[in-house]
């Protein structure tokens, strides 16, 4: 199986990157994350516009039209079979050592298919456990940087408190999960983050948004006070790989009644049956 690097298709061990690569030096770079289902990319076309306000934010030309990037993913995707997702990254390219950015510099680009891991059925039958953190991270967060260190230090941190996220409080406001969006439920009403420079605008936090306006589900996107999280009915976190997963304890104490709620069953329905229709077309 071969990862794509440079216009290149290679065995992983030959794809060779410079030590002077500004993604290795300074985390100077961006990336995606692309679920595919039923051997389609999902929500390609989000996927490719969330990848093109992180390159502008970091003023970096898209080195592909959409076309090229679709080209690319199929040939990375015809080697696996089943549920898979693509990783892509695009640093600003190899120089010397200066955090200036250097005149016609040539970006690095990267990608690579894998087989979609599912959370365990354990962790939608019961939920996980959650423990809150500050959120120690930059105010750029909208950006889906490579710089990842604040989010594995967090992830950890969870880990070693035997939960499976932090939840990332900033001012007594929820922002979202280390590697995931946030959901409240509160009387029937679902409350997530609004966009703006704390959270990554999730494309799977938007399709749960869209969803629940499509179904006349009340949903507000309005900041999360604390408060609201410790005395929610359910609580959710969502991403592209996790989907919607029920967080069922947050620093030890039980969430509502301590079991995934009845409108996670319903919005996972959904989501589910959304997922049929896009992979039958
Ligand atoms: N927030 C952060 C910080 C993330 O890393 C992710 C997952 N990459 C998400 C939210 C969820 O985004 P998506 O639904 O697009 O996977």
């Amino acid at each position: 199986t071969q990862v794509y690097l440079n216009g290149e298709f290679l065995p992983p061990d030959q794809a060779r990157v410079s030590v002077f690569d500004r993604g290795f030096i300074f985390g100077d770079g961006v990336y995606e994350v692309i679920p595919v289902f039923g051997g389609r990319l999902f929500r390609l076309s989000h996927h490719l516009a969330r990848l093109d306000a992180s390159l502008s934010a970091i003023r970096l030309r898209n080195p592909h039209t959409p076309m090229e990037w679709n080209d690319i993913f199929t040939r990375l995707l015809a080697a696996g079979s089943g549920d898979q997702s693509i990783y892509l990254q695009v640093t600003r390219g190899v120089a010397p050592r200066d955090h200036a950015f250097p005149p016609n510099i040539t970006p690095t680009v990267f990608a690579y298919a894998q087989p979609l891991k599912y959370s365990p059925p354990e962790h939608l039958a019961q939920g996980v456990a959650a423990v809150t953190t500050a959120d120690i991270r930059w105010q750029r967060c909208d950006i889906k940087a490579i710089a990842l260190l604040a989010n594995a230090l967090l992830r950890q941190q969870a880990i070693d408190q035997g939960a499976a996220e932090a939840i990332l409080v900033r001012d007594g406001v929820v922002t979202e999960g280390a590697a995931s969006n946030i959901f409240i439920v509160k009387n029937g009403r679902l409350v997530t983050a609004p966009k703006g420079p704390f959270i990554l605008p999730g494309i799977t936090r938007d399709l749960v948004v869209e969803i629940a306006h499509a179904k006349g589900i009340p949903c507000d996107e309005l900041p999360v006070k604390i408060e609201m999280l410790s005395s929610a009915d359910e609580v959710w976190l969502t991403s592209s790989t996790k989907e919607i997963l029920p967080i069922t304890r947050i620093d030890g104490k039980p969430v509502g009644d301590g079991k995934p709620g009845p409108m996670h069953a319903k919005m996972f329905a959904l989501y589910k049956e959304y997922k049929q229709a896009f992979i039958r077309g």
